[in-house]
């Protein structure tokens, strides 16, 4: 159902659009994260669209455990409950289960722990992971993997990403057969494959190779940005993207920072999602094109500029930079939610002069003039 067309190449990068029964992706895409259907500060979907989002992501162990799949599902899936009409995608829920879930066990079959929220027990293997997404009615799901931690040792990742190539296989197996059932949420559901490996490149190129003959409908590279440095992440890039299809999206899960955005897509990356756009906004830290600011700072007390000179976000249209350091340090949500507002359209529009440089053929000089402004100025 999905088709992807590369509009235009630069080295690697990679200008492309993705076409799904949501409508269309214009990538590369920063993938603004709503982790239980909603963006954290107080922003709605109906904000979304003044910023300039197009696609959406939540987290499905968050909504499996609250408010429950099946009760999403009653209310006509995802995009109907939180009144969003654009492409969404969901993860797995395996990373959440790794990182937040206490008491885990991992087996052959899925993995059993408790939940952060009740404690009650949960079973999550691939096909769970699977029904979950399909009664929220994703867009786009991703496959249920292991994400080893980045300081595994070698005989353990080498199992975890075999087991992870046969939890795959049951993915594609299980998703085939629920997009075929009647009462299907989104029949068109797609999926996403992930490469893991930990910073063993060589297992990392073997993983790729085998899971590129599966025919899926785009591949992430998982289980970066989680403790490796900057350098051992593009390095990995560097080694394993040219090993996933080129005719396919290229995901780089929970990525990044402006710089590490510009870096990735000179390497191939097509789709990116982060927390920090929006966490740093709920802590008064703004992005602008010369760095960071901490509205907190007492310097902004008498600035009446907005936050970036020239930005057409509801927050810098309307308010100072004074009036939003106040609310912060009032405690008023207003001033959290402008952040947020101001930091999301920052991270879209990055994404928008990116695609434009490539569309021009100067994504090399763009990439130089940006990363020298944001690391001078910050
Ligand atoms: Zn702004």
């Amino acid at each position: 159902m999905a088709e992807y067309k590369i509009l235009k190449t630069e080295g690697r990068a990679k200008r492309a659009e993705f076409k799904t029964v949501h409508g269309t992706v214009q990538t590369p895409v920063f993938m603004n994260v709503g982790t239980v259907a909603a963006i954290k500060g107080a922003v709605a979907t109906t904000d979304l669209k003044e910023i300039g989002t197009q696609i959406e992501l939540s987290n499905t162990y968050h909504l499996h455990v609250r408010p429950g799949d099946e009760v999403v599902k009653k209310l006509g899936g995802l995009h109907r409950f939180m009144n969003w009409d654009r492409p969404i995608l969901t993860d797995s829920g395996g990373f959440q289960v790794f990182s937040l879930a206490s008491l885990r066990k991992i087996k052959e079959e899925g993995v059993y722990f408790q939940s952060h929220i009740d404690g009650r027990k949960i079973f999550m293997g691939p096909e769970e992971s699977m029904q979950i997404q399909s009664n929220l009615g994703s867009t786009i799901a991703m496959a249920f993997d292991e994400c080893p931690s980045s300081v595994a040792d070698r005989t353990y990742v080498q199992r975890s990403v075999e087991r992870t190539t046969r939890w795959l296989a049951r993915c594609k197996t299980e998703m085939a057969r629920l997009n075929s059932l009647e009462d299907t949420v989104n029949p068109h559901q797609l999926l996403f494959g992930i490469n893991q490996g930990a910073i063993y490149s060589d297992i990392r190129i073997e993983h790729a190779k085998q899971i590129r003959e599966m025919d899926l409908d785009g591949y992430a590279v998982g289980g970066l940005a989680v403790g490796e440095t900057h350098e051992e992440m593009y390095h990995i890039l560097d080694e394993v993207v040219p090993y996933l299809p080129q005719e396919k999206p290229v995901y780089l899960m929970g990525v990044g920072t402006p710089l590490n955005i510009l870096e990735a897509v000179d390497r191939g990356v097509d789709f990116f999602d982060c927390v920090y756009p929006s966490r740093n906004g709920r802590h008064g830290h703004v992005y602008t094109k010369d760095g960071k600011l901490n509205l907190f700072n007492a310097k902004y007390e008498l600035d009446d500029r907005p936050i970036e000179e020239g930005c057409q976000c509801p927050a810098c249209r309307h308010y100072s930079r004074a009036y939003i350091r106040h609310l912060l340090k009032a405690k008023e949500m207003l001033g959290m939610r402008l952040c947020v507002l101001h930091n999301l359209y920052f991270y879209n529009h990055l994404m928008e002069d990116i695609r434009d440089a490539i569309d021009e053929g100067r994504y090399q000089e763009f990439k130089k003039e940006r990363v020298d402004r944001y690391t001078q100025g910050a």
